[in-house]
């Protein structure tokens, strides 16, 4: 019975045993809280125990010993080692004597082949690998090996061996010691060394990379490669738009990563952070996949723990073949495979290969076993921003000391650097290093540059520009075809011309005949042609006009003829009568003449008016007696000189212009030795002496602020504009271009002007100029009045016209002819123009039938009128029996009783 109950117990004790989780232990060091987390998390995941040792800190060998041999005694599956370095040497000896399992999580320098090893991390052969291809994809033949005092060469062999074995790689190493890399890199960028391979720990990459910012290691020219997969678990953001090129690695995907973004949640669930996946450490990732290999392993092999003693030399039974079991099998981890060599290394591991771009980071590649392959992304502008490649640059930017582009500041203090200088050309690149994040330093040069046609040499600003001793330059720099082809420029912020700038010449008093000049040729001209038109109007329309054909007797009821007022001469009078302001006794009757006098008298008024007004200016103001009407009379002037720039575009234009005056200009200017090194100089001697400069109209307008005597002449030559010089393929161009069409949408660039041209240094003294130029009254301005001079008289003529109609047709029917008979003789009698008698028409004798009717009709009409006479619609009505010329004499009452006359 007794013996039943011990086998019962035994095998209940053998379940139990089964059942209790298994216990791995770890090494770490105290303050790697969340290596730890994660190593108890991926264990309890596992369902494993996980038991934690503490080393204080490096080279506590003595700890580490103590440690391991605790962990030995507490019977577990193998030894997680966290620490690194030396100590996992000594951990290794006794894992090895144990024949417990070791598994690295972290690159050792003091790797040695062990059995009983297994390195999660990326085995130096692998690296080695990598990185000749990764220099050999970047064709660097010059690199500095970077790494950090302490640790070895171990991963960049292959490199060092690259410089060794031929000429075509230049390799130098540089070691980081101490807490300040500065000097090392100071060194480095004193040798020119622009393509670094960086060998640097996690928990000193940040300071390193700081260390190379501040020394100015971070520019476009430079390039990185990092060796630890954890570059891009750290903020890059800073570094992102100086354009450096930083190549890195990693060793886990984080696009469809079940296992990643489980062990995530697992680690965030116990703590209050909010980790992203892509934030874990690599060490924090392997120690999850160590315990899954443990996991795997056992699912393969039973195998049982036993309590082990550093001191009896007694080694675990299971441990060979439980690590055997873990370098052999294919496991999937969170950094993919998981494959070992048989010396427990990972040779067969996949590095995904990153760069940091403006627009984050970003995959590139992949390298394994198979070799290196490189897919670069598109990158849209969109993301990248419109700062990206400048931001945290400094720039070196070229500057002239030209009005208002750049002054030096009055002050009494002793300024250096950027302070010194103030102006148009300061502002406009603060503005620009405001929205594209640069730093700048400004470095005066005073040729602007161009190329000497017999070496072929740049010189100044280009040339500085082309040879990189200067990335930008800021003055009235002109845009032109020649210095297209050695720089690039930006988008053109100010457009400008050539013009001529000299002094104001005396003025003199008003010609004699300065009065004819208010209007202009052209107005005179219509004004006499209109008057004559009208004049041939007037008879026409007052000829086949009936009414205006009068009895000149009316004490002769039946009068034998009618007169017309209108012969050439009372038109004339009357045209002239109201331009004169004047008028005449001449009176229209019927309505057309009456319709178109009235229109004549409202644009007799208004063209009177318009010259009275403006008369005035014409006979007081004194005018410029300019000493060259046109650049050409300028060339050919006796005691005129004229100059520009030396050196500027402005020269240059009448050097290669195709008009041979211009060309002859150029000659002259060069041979009489009138060209100055500035405009300052031009300036002047236009101010002091009869010399005309020709000048960039900006810097006319400039000058003209501040020189009242000083006065611009002509049209401008030709059109141009300035543009912020860089050199060719600059990367900057993009980003300067937008942020200058940002301050030029937003009128920035326009008020940056006004501020330097008219307020500060002396802007705004000669005040408005007001220009006492009389303005003569063109046809654009008098149009108004002949177009209604022009209605006026078409509608008179209508009028007229249907008056005439109307009359020929009541006198076909009253003396039974045709229309047509009627309105020919009408018509040819209107169109002789000469006349003002017509004979009275009577019925033939044939038209006896119709006499008496004809009777009854001039009966009615003598009724009529005496009615009208007698109602008084005139005021003053007088019977005379005076002619009709002696009605010119006697005022307006005659014509107010021929009015009522309507004879036909
Ligand atoms: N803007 C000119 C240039 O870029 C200088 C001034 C001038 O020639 O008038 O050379």
């Amino acid at each position: 019975m007794a013996v039943k109950v011990l086998v019962l117990l035994a095998i209940v004790a053998h379940v139990c045993a089964d059942d209790t989780p298994l216990t791995i232990g770890g090494l770490f060091y105290k303050d790697a809280e969340d290596l730890k987390i994660a190593f108890t998390k991926s264990a309890e995941q596992f369902n494993f125990t996980a038991s934690i040792k503490e080393v204080s800190k490096k080279g506590e060998i003595l700890d580490v010993t103590k440690n391991v041999c605790e962990l030995a005694t507490e019977g577990v599956l193998g030894i997680i080692d966290a620490i690194g370095g030396r100590a996992s040497e000594n951990i290794q000896t006794l894992c090895d004597v144990l024949e417990l399992p070791h598994v690295v999580v972290q690159h050792n320098d003091w790797y040695s082949k062990n059995w009983s090893v297994l390195n999660m991390y990326p085995s130096p052969e692998a690296y080695n690998t990598v990185l000749q291809e990764l220099v050999q994809e970047k064709n660097w033949e010059n690199f500095t090996l970077l790494y950090v005092k302490g640790h070895s060469l171990m991963r960049m062999n292959s490199l060092l061996m690259m410089g060794n074995v031929t000429d075509r790689y230049t390799v130098s190493v540089r070691e980081l010691s101490g807490d300040d890399y500065r000097d090392v890199l100071i060194n480095a960028k004193q040798n020119g060394y622009k393509n670094f391979v960086v060998d640097c720990p996690l928990q000193y990459l940040e300071q390193l990379l700081q260390h190379a910012q501040q020394v100015g290691l971070m520019a476009d020219e430079h390039s990185y490669i990092f060796l630890s997969p954890d570059l891009f678990t750290l903020d890059l953001n800073r570094y992102r738009h100086g354009g450096v090129n930083m190549t890195g690695f990693r060793l886990v995907d984080l696009q469809n990563n079940e296992r990643l973004w489980q062990l995530t949640d697992i680690i965030n669930n116990g703590t209050e952070r909010t980790l992203e996946s892509e934030e874990l450490n690599t060490k924090t990732l392997l120690i999850h996949d160590a315990i899954q290999i443990f996991h795997a392993a056992l699912k393969k092999v039973k195998v049982k723990t036993e309590a082990l003693s550093c001191d009896n030399g007694i080694s675990w039974r299971y441990g060979s073949t439980l690590l055997n079991f873990m370098q052999t099998n294919k496991v999937e981890g969170i950094t993919r495979t998981l494959l070992f060599d048989g010396f427990g290394q990972r040779n067969n591991v996949t590095f995904d290969i990153l760069e940091l771009t403006p627009a984050g980071n970003q995959t590139v590649g992949k390298w394994n076993s198979n070799g290196l392959v490189i897919e670069r992304p598109f990158v849209p502008n969109a993301e990248i921003g419109i700062e990206s490649a400048m931001r945290n640059k400094s720039i070196k930017v070229l500057i002239s000391k030209t009005q208002p582009f750049t002054y030096i500041k009055y002050t009494s203090e002793t300024l250096e650097g950027n302070d010194r200088f103030e102006g148009f050309a300061v502002d406009l690149i603060e503005y620009l290093s405001r929205i594209l994040g640069f730093s700048y330093e400004f470095e005066l040069e005073t040729d602007y540059g161009s190329i000497n046609k017999e070496t072929g040499k740049w010189t100044g600003m280009v040339l500085k520009l082309r040879d990189e001793r200067a990335d930008l330059a800021i003055c009235d720099l002109t845009i032109t075809t020649q210095r297209l082809s050695g720089i690039d420029f930006s988008t053109p912020f100010m457009t400008l011309g050539i013009s001529i700038i000299f002094k104001e010449p005396r003025k003199q008093p008003p010609e004699m005949f300065s009065f004819m000049a208010v209007f202009s040729k052209e107005v005179w001209y219509y004004m006499t042609l209109i008057q004559l038109l009208l004049g041939f109007l007037m008879i026409f329309v007052g000829r086949i006009s009936h009414k205006e054909w009068q009895n000149p007797v009316p004490c002769i009821e039946q009068p034998e003829e009618l007169t017309n007022q209108f012969s050439f001469a009372n038109s004339v009078w009357l045209i002239i009568g109201s331009v004169m302001q004047q008028g005449s006794e001449i009176a229209p009757i019927a309505l057309a003449p009456r319709m178109i006098t009235s229109v004549w008298w409202f644009f007799t008024m208004i063209m009177v008016a318009s010259y009275v007004g403006t008369l005035v200016a014409f006979l007081t103001v004194e005018k410029d007696v300019m000493p060259f009407e046109n650049v050409e009379q300028l060339a050919d002037h006796k005691s005129f000189s004229y100059g520009a720039k030396n050196g500027g575009t402005t020269l240059q234009f009448f050097e290669k212009s195709s008009n041979p005056v211009f060309r002859k200009m150029h000659q002259k200017m060069i041979s009489k030795q009138w060209l100055v090194a500035d405009n300052d100089l031009g300036v002047a001697l236009a101010e002091s002496s009869s010399y005309a400069f020709f000048m960039e109209s900006t810097s006319i307008e400039y000058y003209k602020e501040r020189h009242c005597d000083l006065v611009q002449f002509g049209e401008l030559l030709d059109s141009k504009s300035y543009g912020i010089g860089m050199k060719k393929g600059s990367p900057y161009k993009k980003y300067i271009d937008d942020a200058l069409l940002q301050l030029k949408e937003k009128g920035e660039i326009q008020k940056l002007k006004d501020i330097w041209w008219k307020e500060k240094r002396g802007g705004g003294k000669c005040g408005e100029k007001v220009n006492k130029e009389e303005k003569q009254l063109s046809m654009k301005n008098m149009l108004g009045a002949f177009v209604v001079l022009g209605v006026g008289c078409c509608i008179g003529l209508l009028i007229s016209t249907l008056d005439m109609l109307w009359a020929v047709f009541k006198r076909s029917v009253k003396y039974n002819t045709t229309f047509k008979e009627e309105l020919i003789e009408e018509l040819k009698f209107a169109l002789k123009f000469s006349g003002d008698v017509k004979p009275v028409k009577r019925p033939t004798k044939s038209d006896e039938g119709s006499a008496e009717a004809l009777a009854e009709v001039e009966k009615k009409d003598e009724v009529r009128s005496l009615r009208s006479i007698r109602s008084g619609r005139s005021t003053s009505t007088r019977m005379t029996c005076h002619s009709h010329s002696s009605r010119h004499s006697s005022g307006g009452l005659s014509i107010a009783f021929a009015k009522r006359r309507d004879y036909s």
